[in-house]
């Protein structure tokens, strides 16, 4: 099969394309003809490598996956070999504590397909069949591939995490990227007023479009002005974040008392400085997030088909374009997803 694979950290020219064997299936799994994938700001992770973090090299890269069942194994009775699907990335022991209550994605065991085993940028992948999810005709391989990972993100820190409520002030930060314009969607959906930071007006205009009701550029204004103006000094009551150590000090000095901070990454760095005293003075919450519960991709698909929810699809390329790929979400030249097709 052709695939992608990473044999050594580094830049665009570590991404390889090659061709392998398929993987074999186990009775539990289901091997699936991947038709869409798409980047995310891990599989940059994954290419460049994270100091002290250790990967399987060589590691085929891609989180997100939809495509068609080719082949079953003899325990597997959901789905039929042709069944169009979706993967859950996120694969757990599926009887710990956790998992049992649902929250799949606090398991000791947890792994992401294209982080801790390979993933989605192959002709084909096999994964568990609990992560295998029927895919409705209405819902394209290219929306779901562009959907599971940002949504469930976003759906955590917005819906679980903060617990945004109609009239809440919602500051998205870095509301041009994939997670940030879910981000967006799932704040308007829950009846808050959306707040999103982004680079230049041209995609500030393109979060407008998506329900952001004010924007800010952060090149040429002051965050934390523009939030004390457009709140009446108030602060917002949530910030959602996955910029980190650059914006840090911002997001906290932007919240209002009783506000929340959600956090579901750092690509500008992880070693952030907290001044506490706001921490306690206003009485904040700093709230970490990853991925999010299998169950409530099933809720997420349910707003994708009926139309309430719908991923922004920047670029869609051939899985021999991988490396442009990269480059561009890289060099954030995007709004939304850059997806891959095979
Ligand atoms: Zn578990």
């Amino acid at each position: 099969m052709k695939c992608v694979r990473i044999h050594r950290h580094g830049g665009l020219e570590s991404l390889l394309l090659e061709e392998i064997d398929p993987p074999r299936i186990a009775p539990d799994e289901v091997l699936i003809n991947v038709k869409a994938t798409s980047i995310n700001h891990l599989d940059l992770w994954v290419r460049q490598g994270i100091p002290g973090v250790k990967f399987p090299l060589p590691i085929i890269p891609g989180v997100d996956a939809a495509g068609v069942v080719a082949e079953k194994g003899e325990a597997v009775r959901h789905v039929a070999v042709g069944d169009r699907i979706v993967v859950a990335q996120g694969i757990s022991c599926g009887h710990c504590r956790h998992c049992l209550n649902g929250n799949d994605n606090l398991c000791r065991e947890y792994k992401l397909i294209g982080e801790h085993c390979d993933g989605a940028d192959a002709e084909y992948l096999a994964v568990p069949s609990r992560n295998v999810i029927r895919l409705s005709e209405k819902i394209s391989f290219e929306t779901a591939a562009a959907s599971t990972l940002v949504f469930l993100t976003a759906w955590q820190m917005i819906v679980e995490k903060a617990v945004v409520k109609p009239g809440d002030d919602v500051l998205v930060v870095g509301g041009s990227s994939g997670v940030g314009t879910a981000g967006i969607q799932i704040a308007k959906l829950f009846g808050a007023r959306v707040i999103a930071t982004t680079s230049t007006d041209q995609k500030a205009a393109r979060l407008k479009e998506l329900g952001a009701d004010e924007t800010i550029n952060y090149r040429r204004q002051s965050v934390l002005e523009e939030v004390r103006r457009l709140t009446a000094k108030r602060g917002v009551d949530v910030v959602f974040d996955h910029v980190g150590k650059a914006v840090w000090d911002e997001n906290i000095r932007s919240l209002a008392k009783g506000g929340a901070l959600v956090t579901c990454g750092a690509t500008s760095g992880y070693q952030a400085v907290t001044d506490l005293r706001y921490v306690f003075y206003k009485q904040i919450r700093i709230l970490g997030s990853t991925m999010g519960r299998k169950g409530d991709l099933l809720t997420i698909l349910d707003c994708l088909e009926r139309g309430t929810l719908k991923p922004v699809i920047d670029h869609v390329l051939p899985l021999s374009d991988v490396r442009e790929a990269h480059r561009i979400v890289e060099a954030g030249e995007h709004v939304g997803k850059v997806v891959l097709i095979l």
